[in-house]
């Protein structure tokens, strides 16, 4: 039943096309179930047409919704449909930015902007600067990098916008389930907001021994995008892994969600977030 003055947030969670190293299908179906799980949100879905095929027919009504949930990296789109998308976000929608979908359009200088920083797609020093974390602030670093991660492992993810909507009232850390933790992602950087950082020591393959950015809020003209580098589903998974089940990895999408779409998040920290020692999957 409808709740009158409290109208449900709109949700578009956009899928069809992931890069040969992660199953759209997996993913899209666990997002879609998460989002459903919880009565403020209603949710429609579109799925991209595959890679190669005609996206002639492909505009979605982006001002129908008051977030889009990204879970696509795959084929341009067409030059007025990404207009209408920059207009949507710079007149206050809301985007949420999912795992590899920041691995979408190296090219696309807005979008670029929107998610604040992405990886491969060969997004060298061109595109900007990496985001760390030294010393209790955000550092734009500009060595040369390209985006990298070590194998799945678990890590802890640790607040550093503690007053910020999405994370208020959440552990300083908490023990993230097994997951690709992204490193040396680079972009633009204005507007951004660390929310949330890891780190891979030294000691491990492909670890920078920086404080990555895990979570993080941009504002991009009146509208906001949070952006979570959680979540990844391989090639050949078939079941919705560890790293999605997180309650951690869920309650920041869900207080991601109603921020990008209102700029307000109504949630308490649900009982069985995880702590700094111990992991907890749904
Ligand atoms: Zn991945």
């Amino acid at each position: 039943m409808e709740v009158a003055n409290s109208p449900r947030i709109k949700v578009l969670l956009l899928t069809g096309q992931s890069n040969q190293w992660h199953n759209w299908k997996v993913s899209s179906r666990a997002l879609a179930s998460v989002v459903e799980d919880e009565s403020i949100f209603e949710l429609d879905t579109i799925v991209s047409p595959s890679a190669g095929e005609d996206f002639s027919e492909f505009s979605p009504n982006w001002g129908d919704y008051d977030v889009i949930l990204l879970d696509y990296e795959g084929d341009e789109w067409a030059e007025d449909v990404k207009s209408a998308f920059v207009d949507y976000v710079r007149g206050g929608g809301g985007v949420v930015a999912f795992h590899a979908a920041d691995n979408a359009f190296p090219n696309w200088v807005e979008f670029n902007e929107m998610i604040g920083v992405g990886g491969w797609g060969d997004r060298d020093e061109s595109v900007g600067s990496m985001v760390r974390w030294r010393d209790g602030e955000m550092v734009l670093d500009d060595a040369s990098a390209g985006a990298m991660h070590p194998d799945a492992f678990e890590f802890q993810v640790e607040t550093r916008a503690p007053k910020h909507p999405v994370m208020k009232g959440l552990p300083a850390s908490w023990l993230h389930a097994i997951d690709e933790q992204y490193s040396c992602l680079r972009g633009p950087a204005k507007n951004l907001t660390v929310l949330a950082t890891a780190i891979a020591g030294p000691e491990i393959e492909n670890g920078t021994g920086e404080h990555e950015p895990m979570l993080m809020a941009i504002d991009f003209g009146e509208g906001r995008v949070f952006h979570t580098t959680l979540g990844h589903v391989g090639a050949d998974d078939t079941e919705t892994p560890l790293a999605m089940k997180c309650a951690g990895f869920i309650e920041t999408l869900y207080r991601g969600l109603e921020w990008a779409a209102t700029g307000s998040v109504t949630r308490d920290v649900p009982a069985d977030f995880p702590s700094s020692e111990k992991t907890s999957v749904r």
